[in-house]
């Protein structure tokens, strides 16, 4: 065991903060366009860097601090778990996983769970899923996912294949077969894809969809769309899985996407969310779907007591703290707040959208003004907030925002923006 006084010196020295950009990008692969600031400590939604300056989170990790940042209840969760156990494999029970399956299932449409690391990982399950289902249900040879363009569903193969944005897919060719893409919110398109399909043996399997697009823009799903699809798929007997990667787990206002939108899915998947931060991802399916058996999918670390300790704590603090109303209450401040601003500058801005704590801000396509030239006059102000594509600025808060934040965020946004504009 490490003694206290060392874990605490090496605490006081931060002997790690001194390590340099440089030094870094000589060690760490260049995948990443890094902001120039080095984040050391957060509480609630507050971040500070290696220079002591304070931001307000409103990046939350990219939707994934959902208690924010040194919530007490994650203190307390991942002590008493690491001290108990963290991982053991799933070669045995775990309970405190089934405990956390049990409430996922309690909270949703779906009948059982599988527990991975991340999201992309959650959306290989479902792929996977959905292909067994049509070999061995639909007796289909040679399944086709339809998935949206503009959606993102991951860096893996399968799921950047799956990821209707062509900039994920350069280099990185051959892809995945299997996939065919329609716009989103389009019905049209989804009817003649599936007839063409067909024509061609290559019939549709299951139709994978976000319930509202984070990362291609935040851009809501439509309740008519959803609806027509949810038909079509019943009708056809097609699975419908939706990736509620970073729409689901309350960040909507409704604990699912899918509750915006009056339908259930076959299939979904969780990650960014659910763990507060702790990598975490879910594949959770109704019991019709579950395929699955011994041996045809797994993950080492998997949904392990750590991850599902952490996990549960999260949807149990989501509940008691009674967060999906403070989502709401929180998400109208915050979109009257970005009407506001982009009112006042309507040439800048066309457009505000979103539900609950996920909401997008369309930059003009006119203007030359980049979501990264205010992102980055926002971070000068002490305001984090991140792009969805080239155009569109996107707010994550913590789930935990107060009123004060979010009025605090908006004021820095607009300072922000009188700084651009100079
Ligand atoms: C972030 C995201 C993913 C990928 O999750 P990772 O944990 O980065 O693998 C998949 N789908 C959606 C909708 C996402 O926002």
């Amino acid at each position: 065991m490490i003694p206290e006084t060392i874990v605490k010196q090496s605490l006081e020295t931060n002997s790690y903060t001194t390590f340099s950009a440089d030094n870094f990008n000589a060690y760490v692969m260049n995948t990443y366009g890094r902001f120039p600031i080095a984040i050391e400590r957060g509480e609630g939604c507050y971040i500070w860097d290696t220079e002591g300056k304070k931001y307000l989170d409103f990046v939350a990790g990219i939707a994934t601090c959902t208690l924010g940042h040194a919530h007490p209840v994650m203190i307390t969760t991942v002590s008493d778990q690491i001290k108990r156990l963290h991982h053991v494999s799933n070669l045995y029970y775990i309970p405190v996983q089934g405990e956390l399956a049990q409430w996922l299932v309690q909270h949703s449409c779906a009948n059982k769970a599988f527990f991975c690391n991340s999201g992309a990982e959650a959306n290989e399950g479902a792929i996977k899923l959905a292909r067994k289902y049509a070999h061995e249900k639909l007796n289909i040879e040679n399944p086709t996912i339809l998935t949206a363009h503009d959606s993102f569903h991951g860096r893996t193969l399968a799921t950047i294949t799956a990821t209707g944005q062509p900039k994920y897919h350069k280099g990185f060719s051959p892809l995945m077969p299997g996939f065919y893409y329609v716009p989103y919110n389009d019905i049209t398109a989804i009817e003649s894809a599936i007839a063409e399909l067909d024509k061609d043996k290559r019939q549709v399997a299951a139709i994978m969809l976000e319930a509202l697009q984070g990362e291609g823009g935040v851009r809501p799903g439509e309740i008519t769309y959803f609806q027509r699809i949810r038909e079509i798929c019943n009708e056809k007997g097609i699975l419908l899985i939706l990736d509620e990667v970073q729409v689901g787990m309350g960040r909507s206002g409704k604990l699912w996407g899918y509750e915006n939108l009056g339908i259930e899915p076959d299939i979904f998947t969780s990650a960014k969310g659910l763990g507060g931060g702790i990598p975490i991802g879910a594949m959770l399916c109704k019991s019709h779907c579950d395929v699955l058996e011994p041996g045809s999918h797994a993950s080492t670390f998997g949904g392990n007591p750590f991850a599902c300790a952490v996990g549960l704590a999260v949807c149990q603090t989501l509940e008691q703290e009674n967060l999906l109303a403070n989502v709401q209450q929180r998400g109208k401040e915050l979109r009257i707040g970005l009407n506001t601003i982009a009112a006042k500058y309507s040439n800048l801005f066309t457009e505000v959208r979103g539900w609950g704590l996920i909401n997008g801000m369309e930059l003009s396509a006119e203007q030359e003004v980049t979501s990264i030239d205010i992102v980055k006059a926002a971070m000068n102000e002490g305001l984090l907030i991140v792009p969805a594509g080239p155009k569109v600025l996107r707010f994550v808060p913590p789930l935990i925002v107060t009123k004060t934040e979010v009025m605090e965020a908006m004021d820095i946004l607009a300072k922000a923006i009188v700084n651009i504009i100079k």
